[in-house]
């Protein structure tokens, strides 16, 4: 994230104070800092640092004397809350020499709020309505605590709730708009992405030699790894340079044909929704060792009833046997995580829950299980179609929470292929 470097004109810097004693001792893993980093460097504003603290007031009063005036913006999130560990609003006050006076709109957001939800007003609650005078009030649609604005001799501290979707909804729909407001030069980053399969960073890196030693300073990418598939990040700060970029973009996407899965960042199983999508195509899927991940991975996704039409989670061998029609015998010959044991789940559950497409899945994910002939990390994963029935063998080394992310994705894969060949 060395964004000075190619950016021709400085961009403003902001520093991330994230608020509660939670943090301090790993109660709360502090996903606002990573998340609001994430959205102002989109946005083009360099974090020069994140730090956290407790909810006492010398804490933070320390650290808005030591932070305010080091960067152009400071975000704080956390005790804005209505309990009496939430003292940030105090400390903010004494920081900028002001009082709290009752902010009557925040006072009728908050009263039709607890009516929703049919809670009587309590003393507490209408302390939320209460702001530093000469503040701007960000009014916050899912909560009750506002965000609260203040500027000194071009500075600006911006306080929000801690309660992470509070938090995102008043960056995304107040603080950046406003910031963009504010700041008309900041030069939103543009990204573009080519998702891979198949071949490790290294073996991407050697293939990508030559386009990376020509690639303009002012285009950068990244290398990123994850889950069994590596994702390419193509990135310019500035507007003028975008036809570049997708020149670029489509350069990189030639160059790596073969192990291409996709050209945008969206999760796999989105890019294979919207194929089944555009063929009008349903999909089922029988998940043994899985136990369900792949059937919560497309229904974490709206519109997934469009497509999918199911999954069986037929863990324990009867329910293969039972349930799909899987020979008893198979079972222990050629054993329950085999070829035609896979082959034979897809088929069974495409035509019982009336698909176009299956993928099933059985294997010993570990630590437990394995046989001489299928051992701990053996994956069998099939995919079948009416017209084609194609399945493949992993072997996976990882611990049991890393071989369920891989093998999802090898089962991902899988049926990508099958959609392909089928067209
Ligand atoms: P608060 O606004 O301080 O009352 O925070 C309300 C709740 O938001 C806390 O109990 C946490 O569960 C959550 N929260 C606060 N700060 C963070 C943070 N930095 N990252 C993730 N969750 C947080
Ligand atoms: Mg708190």
């Amino acid at each position: 994230m060395d964004m000075p470097t190619f950016f021709s004109e400085a961009p403003p810097k902001a520093i991330i104070l994230t608020i509660g004693d939670e943090l301090l001792i790993g109660e709360t893993i502090d996903t606002n800092a990573a998340w609001i980093a994430q959205q102002l460097y989109e946005a083009g504003i360099e974090v020069l640092h994140k730090l956290s603290v407790g909810d006492r007031r010398e804490a933070i009063w320390q650290a808005l004397q030591e932070e305010f005036f080091r960067a152009d913006l400071l975000i704080m999130t956390g005790g804005l809350g209505p309990t009496s560990d939430d003292v940030t609003k105090k400390v903010l006050c004494e920081f900028f020499h002001t009082h709290l006076i009752l902010h009557e709109p925040t006072l009728q957001h908050v009263a039709s709020l607890l009516q929703q939800r049919g809670q009587e007003m309590l003393e507490r609650n209408r302390a939320q309505a209460l702001v530093p005078e000469g503040c701007t009030v960000l009014p916050n649609a899912r909560g009750t605590a506002p965000g609260l604005w203040f500027e000194r001799s071009e500075h600006i501290c911006i306080a929000l709730p801690g309660v992470p979707h509070e938090m995102r909804g008043l960056i995304t729909e107040q603080v950046i708009p406003r910031l963009q407001e504010k700041w008309p030069s900041l030069q939103a980053i543009q990204h573009r992405y080519v998702i891979t399969y198949g071949q490790g960073e290294s073996k991407v890196a050697e293939r990508l030699r030559s386009f990376e030693d020509n690639l303009p300073g002012n285009i950068r990418l990244a290398y990123l790894p994850g889950n069994g598939l590596l994702k390419l990040r193509l990135t310019c700060l500035h507007a003028k340079h975008i036809q570049m970029l997708d020149d670029l973009h489509q350069q990189l996407i030639s160059l790596l044909a073969d192990i291409v899965v996709g050209t945008e960042n969206l999760p796999y199983e989105q890019l294979i929704a919207r194929k089944l999508l555009e063929r009008k195509a349903k999909l089922a899927l029988a998940e043994s060792c899985t136990g369900g991940y792949l059937a919560h991975l497309f229904t974490s996704h709206p519109g997934s009833s469009a497509y999918f039409t199911g999954s069986l989670v037929c863990y324990d061998p009867q329910v293969k046997v039972e349930w799909l029609g899987v020979p008893a015998g198979w079972i222990t010959n050629p054993g329950v995580v085999s070829e035609p044991v896979a082959r034979a789940m897809a088929e069974a559950i495409r035509q019982k829950l009336h698909a176009d497409y299956a993928l099933a899945i059985t294997g010993w994910l570990g630590p437990d299980g394995g046989t001489p002939e299928a051992p701990v990390g053996t994956v069998w994963i099939a995919a079948a179609h009416q017209r084609q029935t194609i399945s493949r063998r992993h072997q996976l080394r990882g611990d049991r929470q890393r071989n369920l992310q891989l093998s999802a994705t090898h089962a991902l894969h899988l049926l990508d292929e099958l959609i392909r060949q089928i067209c």
